[in-house]
């Protein structure tokens, strides 16, 4: 079965014309796509053979609210979505003064383990379709009454380990036809998977690099981040540069500050040099604690010597405004418990 709302224009085009049905029918078709008809037989000037057939050879992809947690700190949403085979993601919603945001998820789960990661705790089931992920900005849209400016591939998965679809993803989802968001207002937020950056940089879409390195050295990188294991830090930031050349786009570092772990004087002296004269922001994260990782947020004074340490090379650094701390909106965290019946 042929996942619709996954096909650019032209290849809905292909498939029909290629099947006996007239050209013309396809623009109908997407038309019917962008009101977000669930059935086929729901577009109702398409010839019944062209329904039959659709019906027949492809499927119309669906996020559907599982649950629905609403901050009373600030307007932030979190959705539990399953699709259609059941399986489940997180996305989150949140308003910021230039409009929403949405931190969308990329995979079922995800493979790459990070020690301080709820999603990286629970496991890999499957990635997500191009339409999937699209799926997700529609329903919370259609479910809030609101147009949604700003994506954040930052949800559970690591979208570059789902690469194909995340940038068929991101073409549809710029396209005038479909949600028309510009490259400018997504970023994309990777582990490290040093190959597909340069495939990303290659391919030049001015979408927003974010690169979780959240460790100064392989020693501490490679305790927390296994993926350091095949991709140390100094290929990491290596194809960092090769993207800020290729793009012109400035690149932003996470790095969830844990407690006795990553956020001594001295990890932010390796940092800052490591960093200096790049085109880069640094955003500090209180790291969530996760239920079995025994990490605890650093200080606040910590978060500031970091700053401070950060600065004097010219490396600007800021802590990240946490929203919706009372719904835990970092995801991974919803799914957990609503597996283990805890909401
Ligand atoms: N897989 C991608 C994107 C999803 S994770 C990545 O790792 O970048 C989104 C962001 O949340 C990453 O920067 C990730 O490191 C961070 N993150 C995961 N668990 C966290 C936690 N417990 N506290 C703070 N940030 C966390
Ligand atoms: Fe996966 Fe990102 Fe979590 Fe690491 S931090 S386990 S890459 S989702």
């Amino acid at each position: 079965m042929t996942d619709i709302k996954s096909l650019f224009d032209y290849e809905i085009e292909n498939l029909i014309t290629d099947n006996g049905f007239q050209k013309f029918r396809a623009k109908q078709i997407v038309q019917w796509l962008q009101k977000n008809v669930t059935e086929f037989s729901q577009m109702t000037n398409l010839p019944k053979q062209l329904i039959s057939f659709l019906e027949e050879n492809c499927y119309i992809s669906m996020a559907k609210i599982e649950r629905k947690l609403e901050s009373k700190l600030d307007e932030t949403v979190k959705y539990l979505f399953s699709f259609n085979d059941g399986e489940c993601v997180e996305s989150v919603v949140m308003k910021y003064h230039h409009g929403y945001s949405i931190c969308i998820s990329t995979q079922v789960g995800c493979k790459m383990g990070c020690t301080f990661c709820a999603t990286g705790k629970s496991g890999y089931s499957r990635d997500l379709t191009a339409s999937e992920m699209l799926s997700q900005i529609e329903s919370a849209q259609r479910d809030l009454g609101v147009r949604i400016s700003n994506i954040v591939l930052m949800g559970m998965g690591e979208p570059l380990d789902n690469y194909d679809n995340v940038v068929r993803f991101l073409k549809l989802v710029s396209s005038e036809n479909s949600l028309n968001i510009g490259m400018r207002h997504i970023t994309l937020s990777t582990c490290g998977v040093v190959p597909k950056i340069y495939e990303l940089a290659d391919l030049g879409l001015q979408i927003t690099l974010s690169v979780s390195l959240h460790a100064p050295t392989d020693e501490v990188r490679s305790t927390t981040m296994p993926i350091n294991k095949a991709y140390n830090i100094s290929e990491l930031l290596k194809a960092c540069r090769y993207y800020i050349n290729k793009t012109n786009r400035r690149i932003s570092f996470e790095y969830a500050m844990i407690d006795s772990v990553n956020d001594t004087d001295e990890c932010a002296k390796i940092l800052s040099q490591k960093l200096s004269g790049m085109l880069c922001h640094v955003n500090l994260i209180p790291v969530n604690s996760v239920k079995g990782t025994g990490y605890v947020k650093s200080k606040l004074e910590r978060q500031q010597a970091f700053i401070d340490i950060l600065s004097q090379k010219g490396v600007t650094a800021t802590v990240r405004r946490t929203l919706g701390s009372d719904i835990n909106a970092s995801c991974g965290q919803l799914k957990r418990n609503y597996k283990e019946g805890g909401i």
